[in-house]
């Protein structure tokens, strides 16, 4: 049988360079589309090391409809995953124009191009920052969305739009009806157990994972825990940390339910991809520190503006129809964030 061709949007970045590992063992064809914004090519360059296989790459920028179209051309794609995004919460406050342009009118052109191609399976990187405020801090696919900054709001508009899609479809009768999973992750961190690929921040981390990676290897001088007065267990934030390859392995799993009865007719539907438990920012440091045996300095700080005390996944509709958990614990991921940070120091150079 020939093998399926994944177009991957985002495919240098940090999730995308991990789901190209994935991709290329799980048996399928790669092909990248990013406009290296947010990434370098040596981490593609690294997927090859990784797997002994081949990515096909094209720099361009998904709203660029006519180098999109070359691609689609050029390849017979079967399914898109499309993490191809700006992701950081305050820059989004700062330029909001440049991340609705960006992500969401990228989005659209992708959708068109899809459209006039007739491709209509795709798998969307959505994120557990599209929910509202919520009596309880686990959260499941059903609870209500209204998210608070415009990154957010850029992800939950995506939503909507792909829920339009499959709507029109079934006032359509379409025969060839679109096929889309959306999937809202929790806090990815960790990265390939090779350390040859993870996250390379670009300036000073916003997100605490790799934050505390350049606080123990000596690149920033302590950790400001935000807040510790929160109705938390130790009154630090809570949150469910998830391994980047499981992760990425949960995209494979939602291809494999988009081609099987579930979606016979159709459809798009949210799942949460977490693994079900919070952790504590403090319970992160000591494991760090634990797994690592550095040092992680920190001191307390104010509350960040817009931070919920606790958020985590109810994961059970995941397990459920698309047959996928998590199933690497903390230490696994920390040891793997740290294998990538002191093989790596200062990220990808090139
Ligand atoms: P990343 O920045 O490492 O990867 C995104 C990639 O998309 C980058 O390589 C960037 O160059 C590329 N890109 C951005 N805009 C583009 C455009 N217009 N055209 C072509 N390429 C473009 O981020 P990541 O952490 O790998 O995140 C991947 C996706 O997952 C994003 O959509 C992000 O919003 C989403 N997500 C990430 C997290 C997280 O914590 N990392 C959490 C929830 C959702
Ligand atoms: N955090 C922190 N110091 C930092 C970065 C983050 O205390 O330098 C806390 C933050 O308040 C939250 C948790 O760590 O409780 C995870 O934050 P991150 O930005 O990684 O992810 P978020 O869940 O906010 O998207």
């Amino acid at each position: 049988m020939n093998k399926q061709t994944i177009l991957v949007t985002g495919g240098a970045g940090y999730i995308g360079s991990h789901a190209c590992v994935e991709l290329l063992q799980a048996g399928f064809e790669v092909v990248v589309v990013d406009n290296l914004a947010n990434s370098k090519l040596e981490s593609l360059d690294r997927v090859r090391q990784i797997t002994g296989q081949n990515v096909r790459f094209y720099q361009a920028d998904i709203r660029d409809k006519s180098a999109l179209t070359a691609v689609f051309n050029q390849h017979d794609i079967h399914t898109v995953i499309h993490f191809a995004g700006l992701k950081a919460v305050g820059e989004s406050c700062q330029q909001p124009l440049h991340y609705y342009h960006n992500n969401v009118y990228g989005t659209l052109v992708l959708l068109e191009v899809m459209a006039e191609a007739n491709i209509k399976q795709l798998v969307f990187s959505s994120s557990a920052t599209v929910y509202g405020e919520s009596d309880s801090p686990q959260y499941s696919e059903h609870f209500p969305l209204g998210p608070i900054n415009p990154y957010g709001r850029s992800k939950a508009m995506i939503e909507d739009i792909l829920r339009d899609l499959a709507a029109a479809d079934s006032i359509n009768q379409s025969s060839s009806p679109w096929k889309m999973a959306l999937l809202r992750y929790f806090n990815p961190i960790g990265a390939h157990e090779s350390g040859l690929i993870g996250e390379d921040p670009n300036g000073i981390p916003n997100n605490l994972m790799p934050y505390v990676s350049q606080v123990a290897i000596g690149k920033l001088p302590r950790v400001s825990i935000f807040g510790d007065d929160y109705p938390t267990r130790d009154g630090t934030g809570v949150r469910d940390y998830i391994h980047v390859v499981d992760l990425v392995k949960g995209h494979i799993k939602a291809i494999d339910t988009l081609q099987g009865d579930a979606f016979r007719q159709g459809g798009c539907k949210a799942y949460n991809l977490g693994v079900g438990r919070g952790c504590s920012v403090l319970e992160i440091i000591n494991t760090f520190e634990k797994v690592t045996g550095r040092k992680v300095p920190y001191n307390i700080s104010p509350r960040r503006a817009g931070d919920l005390a606790e958020c985590y996944a109810n994961p059970e509709l995941a397990l459920k129809e698309l047959q996928w958990q998590a199933e690497k614990n903390l230490e696994a991921m920390v040891a793997d964030a740290w294998r990538w940070q002191s093989m790596n120091p200062d990220g990808y150079v090139r």
